[in-house]
């Protein structure tokens, strides 16, 4: 089996923020896709969220696991929050994710980003935040409709940066051709309810065109915080999907790995915010 992803991936200040602290990963040839929302005084938050990104992927590339990635994208921002007085206390969510072509994937998970999936119909979260409203939820003292309208629903129990070593939700999927998995940030939760982005998602089919249709729903709503969405598609190209076929990217481009385990090389569109997977056979 052969699966391609076709990723499509936006961010934006919002309506209210004066600058943008949540950050996404997109890497093509490692299979690693990851959302950080930052957090800190100064520009701790932005700091933080590209630190913990940079640092996870490095890690990655070294052939760490993605909780051991994560823990060393934690360690990272915790020592440079350390070091610098103006970072000091700077902390970031990351949920991020790996991907073969057989279509596994292993998320690792810290804070109030979540990872939803959609497929034939359905539509699931697949992440727990890691914040007080959903401990509320979990002891029975909030339910998810109270939750959402709730003032203190931004407030986080987990994050990386904050001290050395951090707990990682581990979660594991097996994907297939059709399957479309949503990375966002609480900018984009806190303003749509699931629901309404599960129709977003079922109405467009192009990856980019539904991220940015998301952002802009979201800011339509008020965009009181940053919002990141990255929507990823499962591709059979085995399977004949040629709805799921981008013009601007035919299938000829992807050029096709002879054996090994060497990683698929892919030609990407020059094109901002928008990239191309050749996953790893
Ligand atoms: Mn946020």
């Amino acid at each position: 089996m052969s699966l391609r992803l076709q990723v499509g991936a936006a961010t934006d200040v919002g309506q209210v923020r004066d600058h943008n602290e949540d950050d996404y990963l997109v890497d093509d040839d490692l299979g690693l896709i990851a959302v950080a929302d930052g957090m800190g005084g100064h520009r701790g938050g932005e700091v933080a969220s590209a630190a913990a990104l940079e640092a996870l992927r490095v890690a990655f590339v070294a052939g760490a696991p993605i909780d051991e990635a994560v823990i060393a994208a934690n360690d990272a921002v915790h020592e440079q929050s350390v070091a610098d007085p103006n970072l000091r206390g700077m902390g970031t969510t990351l949920t991020a994710g790996s991907f073969d072509d057989e279509g596994h994937v292993v998320l690792g998970h810290v804070g109030d980003s979540r990872a939803y999936l959609s497929r034939d119909g359905t539509f699931d979260r697949v992440t727990t935040d890691h914040s007080l409203v959903e401990e509320l939820i979990q002891a029975g003292e909030l339910t998810p409709e109270e939750a959402e309208r709730d003032p203190r629903r931004s407030q986080i129990t987990r994050a990386l940066g904050l001290e050395r070593g951090v707990l990682v939700d581990v979660i594991e999927l097996d994907l297939s051709d059709g399957d479309r998995l949503l990375l966002c940030s609480d900018g984009l939760t806190t303003m749509l309810s699931e629901d309404a982005i599960a129709t977003f998602l079922a109405d467009e089919a192009d990856p980019t065109a539904a991220a940015v249709r998301l952002v802009d729903a979201a800011n339509a709503a008020g965009g009181v915080d940053n919002i990141t969405v990255i929507v990823i598609d499962v591709v059979d190209d085995d399977a004949g999907g040629v709805d799921s076929v981008d013009v601007d990217a035919p299938a000829d481009e992807v050029i096709p790995v002879p054996s090994g385990d060497e990683p698929t090389q892919l030609v990407e569109p020059a094109k901002p915010r928008r990239r191309w997977f050749g996953l790893r056979r």
